[in-house]
């Protein structure tokens, strides 16, 4: 068996309004899908990313120019020694360095091996990751983006969380760093309408400095929040290992971070309680297995950020076959689940209790619009 084609289809999806975080704005959700077809026609998917706010012909140039060449022929079961060869060859290592956008675009290809290896071998991904430690995955609802360029107010908050918790999340991630009041303005009401059981996550998106998180502590003490992300700049680890020790909430990050080298250091810092490595950007399955290995040996308990399409069922097989799996992330707005419903339909959606199911068909377990990826598809 030999890959005989590797294509990227980059897409965006127009939104209705404009979403926000504390990092920016963005018109439309914009992803990378790659196909990658094996002599005899099996056809594997991986996706790239996440994206927002264009510039996804970048990843096709890059896989186009630099890493299809090295995979033409090849076997495609492989993944690891592919792996390392698209990392070393004059891609990755020297010529456009080992993070960004070469490091995404050697992720979506990656999964696209996965899925189709699991597909060659009629087995589902988990079994080619150990087997499953678990059969449904809890998710936490994540969202709570501004409108239209301005963060949401406290009665929009109270409306979305109580909106999760009728859906049967056991837990909400809204974002901070709105400036004080208007933060805990909206964590009172996110707390009011969920009652003292459901579980409330933050997300800062980097936006304070370590003397600001320490300040708000007393402020924040009385949400009781599962933990904080990046509640700092991501090349403060120093800064987040202080906090780590001596702030009361838990410490999570990894949604910026790239290879197992750089999350090592996260781990051998102490920095993070719980660690968020993004499948379609951190390295693809092959890599995200061994950061979530680390992650478990420091006894760090592993929760991706997820925010995809095709990466959605990539992270789910991962979690299904990891043994400190916390939570799955799980993302309604923003432009990311209205376009995978059209890409695949009902396939990994949340159950009423909150738990997504890990499909046990081969590969990734998912079907692919193809009239969708027409329709979507940023052309030339
Ligand atoms: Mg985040």
């Amino acid at each position: 068996m030999k890959i005989v084609n590797v294509e990227t289809i980059p897409l965006s999806f127009p939104l209705e309004v404009p979403a926000r975080d504390a990092t920016g704005v963005w018109n439309s959700w914009d992803t990378v899908i790659v196909k990658i077809t094996a002599s005899g026609g099996t056809v594997g998917y991986g996706e790239i990313g996440p994206v927002h706010g264009g510039g996804v012909r970048v990843f096709k140039t890059l896989v186009d120019e630099r890493l299809k060449p090295l995979l033409l022929g090849k076997d495609p079961t492989e993944r690891e020694k592919l792996f390392e060869t698209m990392r070393g060859k004059g891609t990755a290592a020297y010529a456009f360095g080992e993070k960004g956008a070469v490091i995404s675009a050697i992720a979506g290809i990656d999964i696209a091996l996965w899925d189709l290896t699991g597909k060659i071998l009629k087995t589902p991904v988990y079994n080619l990751l150990g087997g499953r430690v678990f059969d449904r995955i809890p998710a936490y609802a994540s969202g709570f983006f501004g409108k239209g360029g301005r963060p949401l107010t406290p009665g929009e908050c109270s409306e979305e969380a109580k909106r999760y918790a009728d859906q049967g999340f056991k837990g909400v991630k809204m974002k901070i760093g709105y400036g004080r009041k208007q933060d805990l303005q909206n964590l009172e009401a996110v707390r009011k309408a969920l009652g003292p059981e459901l579980g409330i996550m933050v997300d800062a998106n980097q936006g304070f400095t370590v003397p600001q998180v320490m300040s708000l502590a007393r402020d924040l003490e009385a949400f009781d929040l599962t933990f904080m992300e990046e509640p700092v700049s991501i090349h403060d680890i120093e800064g987040m290992a202080h906090l780590s020790a001596t702030f009361p909430i838990p410490i999570a990050a990894g949604e910026n971070y790239y290879t197992r080298y750089e999350f090592r250091e996260l781990f051998t810092k102490r920095a993070v309680a719980v660690v968020q490595p993004d499948i379609i950007h951190a390295g693809g399955i092959t890599e995200t297995k061994k950061i979530a290995s680390m992650a478990q040996a420091f006894g760090v308990a592993l929760s991706p950020h997820i925010h995809a399409t095709v990466g959605v069922a990539a992270s789910i097989h991962l979690l299904a076959s990891s043994p400190h799996t916390l939570a799955a992330e799980y993302i309604t707005s923003g432009g990311s689940y209205d376009l995978r419903r059209v890409l695949y339909g009902d396939a990994y959606l949340v159950d009423k209790d909150g738990y997504i199911h890990v499909s046990d068909e081969p590969g990734l377990g998912i079907r692919l619009n193809e009239k969708a990826l027409e329709q979507y598809g940023v052309k030339g």
